[in-house]
């Protein structure tokens, strides 16, 4: 596999656009081969990664020609609110964008949806450039177009789908990423893999000492790999309506035991790998074919705190029927019959989502 290159993604109408494995300095490079021409542009970050990499890009950018502003952030989820949202409609609008000026959004998750809700609003739209700087945010969070903010209510209740002009991914920015934040999108991978690529699996599976010390041969395989499993997926649905809900995956439960815990105790990936734990319980229920110990094993290398014991069965199975993803009255899971063939389903009955639950609160 070669080290740096550009995998599509493609939806039906012929529209798409570029996810590009390639190195922060050739960002300028990228955005023209995307069609954008340089004037203004506006660089959305957080404060950690504006000090490691914000140079770095309005370099890159001004060399090329563009007139960069950058705005940094605070760090965190709770930066996803109206508060700061405003605050990039006033850097944008108070400078004098137009409807060509460019929205790079530096950073994870958070900044990818806040800055990418921003750039679908201003001006009823302008072009965004993610540029992913968590593994979260590269295998995951930048494909697909989803945007949003918090509400007190809930998390991601804002938002809206606006695709990217393009997603830049330089692997070699997870290098300074904190060892928690890497376990919380190596869940993610782990779940690409387990819902779509068979070879993924067995080269995580083989090589996970590699992949978990962030060998840059082997996360750039990983990562394109577990990156194409998402494009596939997003490709075929780009509202969700059919087959991106087999990106839930460990979602249901994972989605219960981050509310049950206040968003406290477990970032979203750990709270996903142990929902994966629970999801394969009940896959290997449905579906003897599957190799559930491999599966399992697998799952159990991603590093997640103690849950706390006293974490009432209860109060998770409640949260579970909260989730917004909660259609028509009946929980839907998504299960796997074997590693790369997802499906799913709400014919669960709730002796056996109890029964998954007590495997993984307890072993
Ligand atoms: P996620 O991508 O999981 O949604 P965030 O956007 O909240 O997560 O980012 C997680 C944390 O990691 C934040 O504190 C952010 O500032 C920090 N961070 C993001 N990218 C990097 C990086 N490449 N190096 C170091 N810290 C980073
Ligand atoms: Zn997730």
């Amino acid at each position: 596999m070669r080290s740096d290159s550009t995998l599509r993604v493609r939806f039906p109408s012929g529209q798409g656009y570029p996810v590009a494995f390639r190195p922060l300095g050739e960002l300028a490079m990228v955005m023209r081969e995307a069609g954008l021409r340089p004037g203004r542009v506006l660089i959305v970050s957080d404060r950690n990664v504006a000090e490691l990499y914000g140079l770095t890009v309005d370099r890159v950018l001004q060399d090329d020609g563009w007139e960069p502003r950058l705005l940094a952030l605070p760090p965190g989820e709770t930066t996803k609110t109206p508060e700061h949202l405003q605050a990039i409609y006033s850097a944008a609008l108070e400078w004098g964008i137009d409807r060509k000026t460019p929205i790079v959004a530096l950073g994870g998750g958070v900044i990818g949806d806040l800055a990418g809700f921003a750039a679908a609003t201003l001006l009823r739209g302008v072009p965004l450039v993610h540029v992913p700087t968590t593994l979260l945010a590269q295998v995951d969070s930048s494909i697909g177009g989803k945007t949003g903010i918090n509400h007190p209510t809930g998390k991601n209740l804002v938002g809206a789908f606006y695709q990217p002009t393009l997603v830049l991914s330089d692997i070699r920015t997870l290098a300074t990423l904190p060892e928690r934040e890497w376990g919380s999108g190596a869940a993610e991978v782990v779940k690409h893999a387990l819902i779509g690529d068979q070879r993924l699996f067995e080269l995580l599976v083989e090589s996970w000492p590699l992949f978990s010390t962030r060998d840059v041969a082997t996360v750039q395989e990983v990562l394109q790999r577990a990156c194409q499993v998402k494009i596939d997926i997003v490709g075929r649905d780009e509202r969700e309506h059919g087959p991106r809900a087999f990106l839930n995956f460990g979602h249901t439960f994972g989605h219960a035991l981050e509310q049950a815990t206040e968003f406290k105790v477990l970032t979203h990936g750990e709270a996903v790998a142990i929902g994966m734990r629970a999801a394969l319980y009940l896959s290997r229920r449905f579906n003897p074919k599957l190799d559930y110990m491999r599966t399992d094993q697998l799952v159990l290398r991603i590093p997640v705190p103690t849950i706390p014991a006293d974490i009432a069965l209860g109060e998770v199975i409640q949260a579970m029927r909260n989730d917004k993803k909660a259609e028509s009255g009946r929980l839907r899971f998504v299960l796997i019959k074997r590693v790369g063939s997802p499906y799913v389903t709400d014919k669960i009955a709730a002796a056996d989502v109890e029964a998954a639950w007590r495997h993984v609160l307890v072993s």
